[in-house]
Order: structure tokens, then C-alpha cells, then sequence
């Protein structure tokens, strides 16, 4: 006979949630800032780890040394306590594909569910990404809508189809590998353009924050015949 407790629908426990946000933060400007504070007042994450690459496979590698880019990050950070330095690929020299960091980051923090951050040009590259579908199985995924980047590819459309979580508290499930559209105020802003800007003027682009703005004069970045002032390819 079936005990009445086996027909009882079954509660999984809630797990809490990190937030991972990789990139290459050449520089760390606000748009990046604001759209992991985003995050963290919409969806019920305990905190959110900006990682910075040490060798992006799918750009030109930053001249301005992965070192320097973490420094930065963490000074446009100090004063958020829930946004951290994650510093994982820093330790490592190998591509920074962010399929092998997210399994690592699992090994790191196994009491946590982890939630991949990323903008909507990067959700638009997704299906190009090393090893793109093991992220789904170690995370979910929360997108940010970037000006000028509205437009889904029909590859991102095909996945948020059949991927798309519309409540954030499934977020802190066990289940991974479902994709949060964010509905977040546009940041018109990216480090492209900021390195143009610094490579051509004495003055502090809008976007910057002023201890990193101070750092960039400390350390002479992104002068105009410096690498770092290579636009992406
Ligand atoms: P670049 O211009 O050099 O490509 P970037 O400004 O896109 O740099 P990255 O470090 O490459 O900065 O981006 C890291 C992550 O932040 C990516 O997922 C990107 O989509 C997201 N992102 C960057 N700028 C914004 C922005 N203004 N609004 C929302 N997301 C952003």
C-alpha cells in the first residue's frame, strides 16, 4: 500500500545563490557596477563575484594586465559589501572558458546554486562559447538588456525558448539551467569606448569610476600608443 506520505508533493530546500559575472573588465565602468546591483535588488542572490578573465579566448588579449584589471574591479566594488572579487581565473594560466570555471566555482562553493551573469551581446555569442551547454548544467543564467542590443539572435531565441524562467525565485531551486531576461535600467556605456576616450583625452570619461579613473593616471593604462587602446577585434 502507498503511504500518504510518499503521495505528499515533494519540497526540495531552497539553496542560497551566488552570482558569478565574468568578464574582462577593460575597464571595470558603471554599466558594469549597475547591472550586478540590478541583479542583486531583483533576484534573491547573497551576493555577486565579479570575475575577471586572464585570457578571454574570444577577444584580443588586454594589454593592461589581468592584475591591474582585478585591482580595478575591486576598487569600483569597495563600496558594495555584496558584490566581491571573485578571483578564480587570475590563479590560473589557461583560456578563461567560462564552461571550466563555473565547474570549478561548483567544486568551490558546494553549498551554493550559482547564477551566471552576462549582458545581451554576450547572451547573443552564447551558442559560440566552449563547452556552452555544461554552464547550463552548473548554472542558471540571468541576463542583463544592454542598449543597442535588444534584438535576440534566432540562436539566443531558440534557447530562451525553451529555457526561460520567469520567476525569480526559481532561481534558488536546484535545477539549473534555465535563463532569466533581467528588466533592468539601460546603462549606455562599454569599455570599448572608455578605452578610445582614455587613449585620447586627459579627462575622465563619464562612466568611470574616480578610484579607478585615479588608478588608470597612477599606472599611465590606456595611453594611446599602449595595446590596451586595441579596439576589440
Ligand atoms: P568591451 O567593450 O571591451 O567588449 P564591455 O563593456 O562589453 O567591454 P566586458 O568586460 O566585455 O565589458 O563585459 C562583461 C560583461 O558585462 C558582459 O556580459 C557584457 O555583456 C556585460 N556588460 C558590459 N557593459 C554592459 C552594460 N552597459 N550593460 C549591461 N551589461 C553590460
Amino acid at each position: 500500500m502507498t503511504s500518504i506520505k510518499s503521495k505528499l508533493p515533494q519540497t526540495t530546500p531552497l539553496q542560497p545563490v551566488i552570482g558569478i559575472f565574468g568578464g574582462t573588465f577593460d575597464p571595470i565602468h558603471i554599466g558594469h557596477v549597475h547591472c550586478a546591483l540590478q541583479v542583486l535588488q531583483q533576484c534573491p542572490l547573497e551576493q555577486v563575484r565579479l570575475m575577471p578573465c586572464h585570457l578571454p579566448p574570444h577577444r584580443v588579449t588586454p594589454g593592461v594586465s589581468a592584475q591591474q584589471r582585478a585591482e580595478m574591479v575591486q576598487l569600483a566594488i569597495a563600496e558594495h559589501p555584496q558584490l566581491i572579487l571573485e578571483t578564480l581565473e587570475l590563479e590560473q594560466h589557461r583560456p578563461s572558458y567560462s564552461a571550466i570555471s563555473l565547474q570549478q566555482l561548483q567544486q568551490r562553493y558546494p553549498k551554493h546554486k550559482l547564477a551566471f551573469i552576462m549582458g545581451m551581446d554576450a547572451f547573443n555569442q552564447f551558442t559560440s562559447w566552449h563547452r556552452w551547454q555544461d554552464i547550463l548544467h552548473c548554472a542558471d543564467l540571468i541576463v542583463c538588456q544592454r542598449p543597442e542590443h535588444s534584438q535576440l539572435s534566432s540562436d539566443s531565441k531558440a534557447l530562451l525558448t525553451q529555457h526561460q524562467m520567469f520567476d525569480v525565485q526559481q532561481l534558488q531551486q536546484q535545477q539549473t539551467g534555465r535563463i532569466l531576461l533581467l528588466d533592468n535600467p539601460l546603462q549606455d556605456m562599454s569599455a570599448t569606448s572608455l578605452r578610445q576616450q582614455l587613449a585620447h583625452s586627459q579627462t575622465p570619461p563619464k562612466g568611470l569610476d574616480t578610484a579607478v579613473w585615479n588608478y588608470i593616471q597612477q599606472h599611465q593604462l590606456y595611453k594611446g600608443s599602449h595595446p590596451a587602446a586595441a579596439i576589440k577585434k
